[in-house]
């Protein structure tokens, strides 16, 4: 017994059980529980310790294994597990496959080609522009400077964003606001709230953003929150908030989210960054909100913190938060509410009349925290996002604190250590400057138009349906009938740039104050575009284009070079001149 320790003990134990059955034509369950404490007893005694540490090191392996299975296919359900296992399976043996010699030539081939055309797209240079890869030996006259600033905005082509035609990406605010914001940079360029001593005005007004923000979303007094850097920053915030609660209050080492498929990107980096498990929700197929009841199914012990969206960045569609809420509630679980996009569009809905969108913020209990973006629908300058919790004992989560460094005592709110307080001092002016009046306003026109170009959609091109029913300032689409990619690519020849999404493949646009102008240009273009591609289904499809990117991360086959694509890509933004030349 002593070399498989107690699993052959077991075993024997079984037999000595089975055999009385067929021998006294008995089975004796009596006789089989006594020697099974005999044979544990047995085992606790006569085994040498390092063997049942090596046993119960095993055991608890299997035990484990077994349990996380388990959870993924109570809260997933069998046929989700089943393909998520064969999909990784087969996208680790296509890798593997890819990775053969004979095959490795010819897919890196493929790959420095496809770089090679991104590059030449990316890296735009112009022969009337001066480079500099290293210092200048001697620096320019700010006349100077200021030219080769005025050629780098002027020579090198920019997409029209300035007529509206860019999904998203420019939430500009008008040229008004822009005058502000310099004059605001200018006369707070070198503050840094790392030393509110210095700059006790820069500290007044970030308090003053947070407070605003706060209201806005019905936090109760207990409220609070901190400026960031942008959107990701508050998300990671949010998820570093979770994680050491869970660790601090719960001793939970082995952190875990639940997240609806469709919420930001920002939360799996979280995970990556801060090593918590990221469980992704499958969405409900009419309305395209997070399946509520599978989120149940996941919680676990290890659970830290429940996301929903309001709304998500893919499809524009706000989640159940009030179901998500009580489920946090009912778990004693935070639950973080994405508003990043929705930022001051969402808050000000009901206030411009919209009055069909379902409680969201800080009204709906079991909220803990809430992300917004005041550089997307706020208007600030780009670098401006608040994070909000319910109380500080959430907030002070998020904290570093240190009291034994070389540098002295160190204490810091955020991700960054300085802090550009020109950022804070552009949100602060912009907020006070459009006002609530303001905010009302462009709340009315941006969805208004927002929802009467989705119901152009829905009554006059059927070939294009509309994914869920997104109430704010984003409408997502796909096609049954024509290639969506493909709509997308020929868009883009008139300038459009919609976002392109997949699973399911469809694209959307976000609607901006910039896109209000255009909105009628791009309703009729949308619906010509579409009855022309609908009269030539056998158009070749280009090779380059949406499409066949999208074509080559959707597959299994390929997901590997979808993601060398990804980092050429992020490699190709520091490089001086292309360098895969064929
Ligand atoms: C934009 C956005 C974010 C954050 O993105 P940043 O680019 O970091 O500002 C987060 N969530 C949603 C839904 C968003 O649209």
């Amino acid at each position: 017994m002593t070399k498989f320790g107690i699993i052959e003990g077991l075993q024997k134990q079984f037999y000595l059980g089975y055999s009385y059955k067929y021998n006294a034509l008995e089975f004796n369950p009596a006789i089989i529980l006594t020697s099974v404490k005999d044979t544990v007893l047995d085992y606790f005694f006569s085994t040498p310790w390092y063997w049942i540490v090596r046993d119960y090191v095993f055991f608890h392996l299997v035990f484990k294994v077994l349990s996380q299975a388990l959870t993924y296919v109570r809260g997933y359900g069998l046929l989700r597990s089943i393909t998520e296992l064969l999909r990784y399976a087969s996208k680790r043996i296509f890798g593997i496959v890819l990775n053969l010699p004979f095959l490795k030539v010819a897919v890196d081939k493929e790959v420095s080609k496809a770089l090679s055309g991104m590059e030449n797209d990316v890296i735009k240079n112009d022969d009337n522009l001066i480079d500099f890869a290293e210092l200048p030996s001697s620096g320019l006259p700010k006349t100077d400077v200021l030219e080769e600033l005025d050629k780098l905005n002027s020579i090198l082509h920019h997409s029209d964003w300035k007529g509206g035609k860019v999904s998203g990406a420019v939430y500009h605010g008008g040229d008004d606001l822009i005058d502000l914001q310099s004059k605001a940079f200018q006369k707070f360029c070198v503050a840094n709230q790392l030393h509110p001593d210095v700059f006790p005005g820069v500290r007044k007004m970030e308090a003053e953003v947070v407070s605003m923000v706060l209201n806005a979303f019905n936090a109760p007094s207990t409220g609070c929150g901190t400026t960031t850097s942008g959107g990701t920053e508050s998300l990671l915030l949010a998820c570093l908030s979770a994680k050491m609660l869970g660790l601090h209050y719960k001793g939970i080492t082995e952190p875990e989210m639940i997240i609806p498929r469709t919420a930001h990107a920002g939360f799996d980096k979280a995970g990556y960054y801060f090593g918590i498990k990221v469980h992704h929700v499958d969405l409900i197929s009419e309305t395209y909100q997070a399946n509520v009841k599978q989120m149940k199914r996941l919680i676990n012990r290890n659970t830290i913190l429940l996301v929903g969206s309001a709304p998500n960045f893919p499809h524009g569609i706000i989640d159940d938060i009030a179901s998500i809420g009580r489920l946090g509630e009912t778990h004693k679980i935070p639950v973080h509410v994405d508003c990043c996009l929705g930022s001051f569009i969402v808050a000000f809905m009901s206030k411009a009349g919209f009055d069909d969108v379902p409680l969201f913020d800080f009204r709906v209990p079991g909220v803990t925290s809430i992300s917004c973006d005041t550089h997307k629908y706020g208007f600030a300058p780009k670098g401006s996002s608040v994070i909000m919790y319910r109380n500080t004992k959430l907030r002070k989560e998020q904290y570093y604190v240190s009291t034994e460094w070389v540098g002295g005592l160190y204490g810091s709110p955020t991700l960054a250590g300085s802090r550009p307080g020109a950022l804070v001092v552009g949100c602060w002016a912009t907020m006070i400057h459009v006002g609530e009046d303001g905010y009302i306003k462009s709340c009315k026109e941006i969805v208004g138009k927002a929802r009467e170009i989705k119901e152009y959609i829905q009554t006059e091109i059927p070939e294009l349906q509309i994914l869920g029913n997104p109430l704010c300032s984003v409408v997502s689409f796909t096609s049954n009938i024509i290639n969506i990619y493909e709509l997308s690519d020929t868009l883009a020849k008139s300038g459009w740039h919609l976002s392109a999404l997949q699973n399911p493949s469809a694209v959307h646009l976000a609607f901006t104050k910039l896109s209000l102008q255009s909105a009628e240009e791009f309703k009729h273009l949308l619906k010509s575009t579409v009855d022309t591609m609908k009269s030539q289904p056998d158009a070749k499809p280009s090779s380059d284009g949406t499409s066949a990117l999208y074509g080559v991360a959707g597959s299994v086959k390929t997901s590997g070079v979808a993601d060398r694509l990804i980092e050429g890509f992020l490699d190709t933004l520091y490089k001086l001149e292309p360098d895969h030349s064929d």
